[in-house]
């Protein structure tokens, strides 16, 4: 290993000071990924500062139609919310499927948001209910956050705080996972929004990141019917292709997951 130092930040301001000191610096979180990458010498940081204790950034609460999730909360703690599996079921069940027990309980969702993994749960959830992102310094729409392949538009030093949801009527995800690391082969969450709106957002498959599927919410916005998906699908050129599935599987993925998801959001 090579030399690294530690900081556990107390406070948002703390963590802020000690990145602006830094040669290299980063934020860790649960420290699932970055401590992977750090060990397969993909990222070498000087400093590692700690943002998975700062109180601010932990835990649920509702702000009027909106349940908001503290940057650090672990996948465990949005899992066993009482108020989320209240107002957003779908969010706190979708992350009860994140890997295991111990990726559960010490990964986050501001750290999953951050690292934009085009396999991870949390970006169709976010991109699915319209979410928008907190920093240290402003807010941006999920439309506007997911940029590319583990490519996001916050900045180099930006601190995410929290995510905001507005409460959905109705949403349903529906996960294929790979069978070894448990991430999202496909994942596809479908939530009818409080206007009537239909969003559908895709993970795991698009060659770009997560992606909303606008024909399919064209579709289910005039007809919300297993009928509607019938004759849609995605173009493959747009797929991801890697060693767990070919493009064409994944376009394939793509329609099945979302009618599955459809159905368990018309069985309600
Ligand atoms: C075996 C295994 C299986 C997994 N399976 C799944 C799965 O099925 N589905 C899934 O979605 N994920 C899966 N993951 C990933 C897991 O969910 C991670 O928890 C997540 O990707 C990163 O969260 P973290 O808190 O550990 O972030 P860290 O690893 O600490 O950080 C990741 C990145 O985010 C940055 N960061 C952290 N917090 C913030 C913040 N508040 N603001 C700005 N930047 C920040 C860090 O600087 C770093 O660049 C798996 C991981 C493992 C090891």
């Amino acid at each position: 290993m090579y030399d690294v130092s530690y900081h556990r930040a107390r406070t948002v301001p703390d963590a802020l000071e000690t990145r602006s000191q830094g040669d290299d610096p980063t934020y860790v979180a649960g420290g699932q990924t970055l401590i992977p990458t750090m060990k397969a010498r993909l990222a070498a940081p000087s400093e590692l500062i700690d943002v998975s204790k700062i109180e601010d950034l932990i835990g649920v609460c509702e702000e009027g139609s909106q349940v908001i999730v503290g940057a650090s909360t672990t996948h465990a703690a949005v899992n066993s919310s009482e108020l989320l599996s209240r107002r957003i079921p779908s969010l706190s069940a979708l992350a009860g499927q994140i890997g295991d027990p111990m990726v559960r309980h010490r990964g986050t969702m501001g750290g999953s948001v951050a690292n934009n993994d085009p396999s991870a749960d949390y970006p169709a959830a976010v991109m699915a209910l319209g979410a928008t992102v907190r920093t240290d310094r402003r807010e941006i729409s999920a439309d506007e956050f997911f940029v590319d392949l583990f490519e996001t538009a916050l900045e180099e030093d930006e601190l995410i705080t929290a995510i905001a949801y507005p409460v959905p009527k109705r949403a349903t995800y529906a996960k294929f996972p790979n069978p070894a690391s448990r991430y999202a082969m496909v994942g596809v969450m479908v939530a009818e929004l409080e206007d009537g709106l239909v969003r559908v957002a895709v993970t795991g498959a698009g060659s770009s990141g997560v992606f909303r599927w606008t024909d399919a919410e064209t579709a289910l916005s005039e007809t919300m019917d297993a009928s509607a998906l019938k004759e849609l699908s995605v173009d493959a050129d747009d797929m991801l292709e890697d060693l767990h599935g070919s493009a064409d599987y994944r376009a394939h993925l793509v329609a099945v997951m979302t009618r599955r998801a459809l159905q368990s959001l018309l069985a309600g």
